[in-house]
């Protein structure tokens, strides 16, 4: 029996999908993509015949009996999933079916929005002496999000900030970003569809954020620290006073 590969999509730009996730789409038989991040452009890459399921218009068993059926036919089925599918892929569901009906699968990561936006920004998450902890998280949504987790809690950390799924609530979000720790003033940008050729971004401060989100609403990213703005310290790996296991400091 034929393995299903979840594929990681990346973040819009054909060209960052990995080598891997394109040979599996040249050789897959179906492609089950979410349609409603994936950019339609890499469905170039299956061959002619390859049959094309949108999943934005199905329910979870509906994914499940398509790749069930492919997989029943020999069939070689890839599920694509939009930037990193470990990231609010709502790949976990998916899995854990396929195991329950001996449906043996493979995940191949892809380069995640969150990357695609520090790209974008020119930016470095991890500052020395202002962030070395970057901070993944959301605004709740349909999906709640644990207590312990709120925004107004992480943002006692006042580490590097990414939110996902979160841009049509920039007023509430700013609100708990400023409660739980960040001064308003911390710098603060909006990345719009990331690579792709429509991109956009809006650089702002924690405070400015709703007033700044001219009309974006979906499929962007709210970055938040002081990794956006312009002190940090300058890291110990290359410093000439510091001996690595490549170099030896120098006098
Ligand atoms: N697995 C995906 C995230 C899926 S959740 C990843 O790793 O990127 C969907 C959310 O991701 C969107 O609401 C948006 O917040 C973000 N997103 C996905 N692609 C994006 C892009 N190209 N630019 C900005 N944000 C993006």
């Amino acid at each position: 029996m034929n393995t299903v590969h979840f594929v990681g999509a990346g973040p819009g730009a054909v060209d960052l999908l990995t080598l891997r996730g394109k040979s599996l789409l040249e050789n897959a038989d179906v492609v089950i993509y979410a349609g409603s991040l994936v950019n339609p452009e890499l469905l170039t890459y299956t061959r002619q015949g390859c049959v094309l399921y949108n999943s934005a218009t199905m329910t979870l068993d509906e994914v499940i009996h398509s790749i069930e059926a492919a997989v029943g036919m020999g069939k070689s089925v890839v599920r694509l999933h939009t930037g990193d599918p470990s990231l609010y892929g709502a790949i976990r569901e998916q899995m854990d079916r396929l195991t329950a009906l001996g449906i043996d699968y493979e995940l191949c990561p892809g380069v995640s929005s969150f990357s695609a936006a520090a790209a974008s920004l020119k930016a470095e998450y991890t500052l020395p002496g202002v962030s070395q902890t970057v901070i993944l998280t959301r605004a709740p949504g349909k999906t709640p999000v644990p207590e312990s987790e709120t925004i107004r809690a992480l943002a006692a950390h006042q580490a590097s900030m990414v939110l996902f799924l979160s841009a049509a609530l920039l007023e509430s979000v700013a609100n708990d970003l400023v409660s739980g720790g960040y001064a308003p003033e911390t710098p603060a940008a909006i990345v719009y569809k990331a690579s792709w050729k429509d991109e956009k971004i809006v650089h702002c401060t924690v405070g400015t954020l709703a007033e700044s989100a001219d009309g974006i609403r979906k499929t962007a990213l709210i970055c938040v620290g002081d990794f956006l703005g312009n002190e940090y310290a300058l890291s110990r790996l290359y410093a000439p006073d510091f001996s690595t296991g490549y170099r030896e400091a120098k006098e």
